[in-house]
This record gives structure tokens, C-alpha cells and sequence, in this order.
């Protein structure tokens, strides 16, 4: 157990953070964080005895004040436990936006890196990765038009709930009573979204949930005609959809998403080993993915992402070599690698205690096996973000082959552009570029609630929409 103390400062959030991950490695151990005229300081007592003592002066700046005392803590905690986290003491999900936010600030690579390594601790395989990602995402980036946005719209449904999701996703068996009403009311908020976008440039659009292709074809069908009928499709330049799950999928599903335009789709296995399939509560086998992923390419869709997660319960070193190996066969045009993360509302989070986690190291060894298997593909990282919980404290990585790099992911990432989100849960983000101003304006996340306060939701972006 750790326990800690803040003086004259509340940074509560931030220090909490960045204590969590060596929890694993220390225990009775008591630290204090001490804010004395822009000083800062961290000490480290055990059994009542000050074992470690760190301080730097920061500027007179909140920010720098800030990041010095989240940084002597980290360092104290280094210094106790031997131990270095590879993302040194970065708490943010978005660790490209340093690089760009730098970049803009006309500093070189050479320093940025440098100020990443020394100031940060960033290790310098993930410091490679940061500036490997931004240089990729840069070049989308500049084509960002005045005036335009992406879309998203959210279909929160799946056929059954994976251990360790936390989105917003209902089952569709209980709630398929209610998807007429939902494309109802979505229907309402694409009339409204077609209005706002009238004198503007549509770049992306991502339909995301859930799983859209939980619905069935007639319903699919209706969805992608008013996205259609309201949005000049064919002249936006990427338009994904989570096909996810393969047993939502079909040829006819997958014949109407090429049908209306759809550009992208999203595969997600997470995994090529069927007993794991079955602990994660996916119902579908390795033989669903491969089946579908060939169907999918059969129709002509030829921009296939492939979701994997490492550090699934259960699973190893020899397990994700085993993924990859079989992926490699199949040779998608992108995918995606996360790092299992404990999320407060998933069921894996309630039943923690019944799984034995994946350690730091092996899902080290993990990454690495994902990170040569892309680039054995052909493909290159080109985004990058962590979550919160994470198994090891590492990161979630996009790979994609030459020109098949997701618009809307990168988007999302650096948040350069409005995003006009639809749905139950969605959350619009509205980007001020002569400001550098992010305002969020969030939908109801409740299926029902959605539908009956579609209005509302309207109004909050008829208000907060620039
Ligand atoms: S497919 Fe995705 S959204 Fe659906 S339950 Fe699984 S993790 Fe959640």
C-alpha cells in the first residue's frame, strides 16, 4: 500500500496517477508532496524513516509548477523501486500532442526529442515512437481544410458484452425493440447534422459503437441511406465502419456497406486463439474471422483494420505470436494493438480477482512481437494513444500500410478538427483553431434516454456548435 500526503498543493488526480502504476513493486511506503514557493518536493518515508528526498525549483508558472511536482514524486518512486516507467512520467492519453505542440512552437526534432528524453524520462524506444507517429500523422494533418469537420456516429449495440469493455453498448438481443426508435432519432440528428454542414467539408466519417453491424441488413440499410442521403459521401475521403465483431457479419451486410460508399471497415479480432475467444465472452471463432475477413475482401473491400489487444487473460508470449502469425496470413491493411486496460466499468474490473493479470515484462515482450509482425506486414505506426489503467503502464499503437492510415483516428488524436458526434453517447468536440479552445458537448448515453430527449440533444449542439 501506498499512502500519500499533498501539502499546500491538490494536485490529487495527477499524483494518484502517477503513483498507481509502481503499486505492484512497493508496499508500506508513505510520500509526501510539498509545494513551498515554487518549490517542489517529494519525500519518501517507510517504518517512519525519510528514505528519499527530491526537489526542483519550477518557474512561476502553473504549468511547469504542475508537471515539477508530479516529476520529483516519479523520481523518488524510480529511485525507491529501481524501477522506470517507458513513458517516463507522462499522465496524458495523447503523447503526440507534445510533439505537435512543440513542432508548432518552431522547436526541431532534435530538441524535442531531446526534452522528451530528459525532462519526461520518456525511454527511448517510445520517444522513436512519438516522433515516428507525429511525422505520419503531420502529413494528414496539413491537408486539414478550413472549415471542415469529421463525423462520428455511435450504434450502441453488440451481440453479447466482452469482459473488458466499458463503451456504451447494449446487448441487441434486449434492446432490439428499441434500434427503430434509436434510428429514429438518429435520423432526427443527421437531419440536423446536414444543416450544420451544409457550408462546410466533410473529411471523415466514422460509424463506431458497439458494433454497427450488430443491426440487422434492413436496419443497416436504413443507417447507411440517411447517412447517404444526407452527406455527399462519395466526396469525403474516408468513411469507415466497425464491421467488429464477425458474427455480425455476412455477405449481404458487407455487399451494402460497399454499396453506400463505405471505404473502410474494421475487423476486430483481438485475439487468434479460440479458448480465449470464449473467457473474453466473444461468440464467434478464429474460423468466424478468417471466413469473414476473406468474404470482406471477396466484395472488394481492400481498407481491412484488424483490432488485437494484448494482455488478454490467460494469454502469452506464445499466444500473441500465434495472433500475429495468423494475421500476417490474412494481411489486413492496417491494425490496431492495444494493451489491456482495466476499465472501472467493464466485468473484468468486478472480477478481478478470479484472472491472473499479464506482468510489465511480458507484455513488453508482447508489444515487441506485435510491433516486428506489422512491420513484417509492410506497415508503419502511425497513432498512438494510452489509457488510463493500462497493463504495464504502456500504449495502444495503429500500424497501417502506405496510404491506408485511418483519417478519423488521427483526428480524434490530435483533436485539430471538429468532430460532430451522433448517438447515444457520443461526445462532439468542438475545436477553436485561432483559440486552441476544445469545448466537448456530450449526448445522453442511455439508449432510451437518447431517444426520448433527442431534442435536447440538438439544442446542446444547435448552442455549443461555432
Ligand atoms: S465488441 Fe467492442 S463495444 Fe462491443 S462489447 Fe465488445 S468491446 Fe464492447
Amino acid at each position: 500500500m501506498i499512502k500519500f500526503k499533498l501539502i499546500n498543493h491538490n494536485y490529487n488526480y495527477e499524483i494518484e496517477n502517477i503513483i498507481k502504476p509502481f503499486k505492484n513493486y512497493v508496499e508500506n511506503i508513505y510520500i509526501e508532496s510539498i509545494l513551498k514557493n515554487n518549490l517542489c518536493i517529494a519525500r519518501i518515508y517507510k517504518d517512519g524513516e525519510l528514505q528519499i528526498f527530491k526537489e526542483e525549483k519550477a518557474k512561476d508558472n502553473k504549468k511547469e509548477i504542475k508537471q515539477r511536482l508530479i516529476r520529483t514524486v516519479y523520481h523518488s518512486l524510480c529511485e525507491f523501486t529501481k524501477i522506470k516507467m517507458p513513458w517516463g512520467f507522462l499522465t496524458g492519453i495523447r503523447p503526440t500532442k507534445i510533439v505537435h505542440d512543440m513542432l508548432e512552437n518552431n522547436i526541431t526534432y532534435e530538441d524535442i526529442k531531446y526534452h522528451l528524453l530528459n525532462f519526461y524520462d520518456i525511454r527511448e524506444d517510445k520517444v522513436e515512437l512519438m516522433i515516428k507517429v507525429a511525422k505520419k500523422e503531420k502529413i494528414i494533418l496539413d491537408k486539414n481544410k478550413d472549415n471542415e469537420i469529421s463525423i462520428y456516429i455511435g450504434i450502441p449495440f453488440c451481440p453479447t458484452r466482452c469482459l473488458y469493455c466499458s463503451f456504451t453498448s447494449y446487448s441487441i438481443k434486449n434492446k432490439e425493440i428499441l434500434v427503430k426508435d434509436y434510428l429514429n432519432a438518429l435520423e432526427k440528428e443527421l437531419s440536423f447534422a446536414k444543416e450544420y454542414v451544409k457550408d462546410k467539408t466533410i473529411r471523415s466519417i466514422y460509424v463506431g459503437g458497439g458494433t454497427p453491424t450488430s443491426l440487422n441488413e434492413k436496419q443497416i440499410e436504413r443507417l447507411l441511406d440517411l447517412i447517404n442521403k444526407n452527406f455527399n459521401v462519395e466526396d469525403i475521403e474516408e468513411f469507415t465502419v466497425e464491421a467488429g465483431r464477425p458474427d455480425t457479419i455476412n455477405r449481404k451486410k458487407l455487399e451494402l456497406l460497399k454499396e453506400y460508399n463505405v471505404d473502410r471497415i474494421s475487423i476486430n479480432p483481438q485475439t487468434m486463439n479460440d479458448d480465449t475467444l470464449i473467457k473474453i465472452g466473444r461468440n464467434h471463432t478464429t474460423q468466424d474471422i478468417i471466413r469473414t475477413f476473406y468474404l470482406a475482401r471477396d466484395i472488394g473491400h481492400d481498407s481491412i483494420n484488424m483490432d488485437l489487444i494484448v494482455g488478454l487473460p490467460g494469454e502469452n508470449k506464445k499466444d500473441v505470436e500465434n495472433t500475429i502469425n495468423r494475421i500476417k496470413e490474412l494481411n489486413p491493411d492496417s491494425i490496431t494493438v492495444h494493451t489491456m486496460a482495466i476499465k472501472r466499468a467493464s466485468r473484468l474490473r468486478e472480477a478481478l480477482e478470479e484472472y491472473k493479470l499479464t506482468t510489465a515484462n511480458e507484455i513488453e515482450e508482447m508489444i515487441s512481437v506485435t510491433a516486428k509482425g506489422a512491420k513484417d506486414m509492410g506497415m508503419e505506426p502511425y497513432y498512438l494513444y494510452r489509457q488510463k489503467n493500462m497493463l504495464g503502464n504502456f500504449e495502444n499503437v495503429g500500424y497501417s500500410k502506405p496510404s491506408k492510415e485511418s483519417i478519423y483516428n488521427i483526428e480524434i488524436m490530435e483533436e485539430k478538427e471538429t468532430i460532430l458526434a451522433l448517438g447515444a453517447g457520443a461526445i462532439t468536440k468542438v475545436v477553436d483553431n485561432k483559440t486552441n479552445k476544445i469545448e466537448r458537448i456530450p449526448n445522453v448515453k442511455n439508449v432510451e434516454e437518447y431517444v426520448n430527449r433527442i431534442d435536447e440533444m440538438i439544442d446542446r449542439k444547435k448552442k455549443g456548435l461555432i
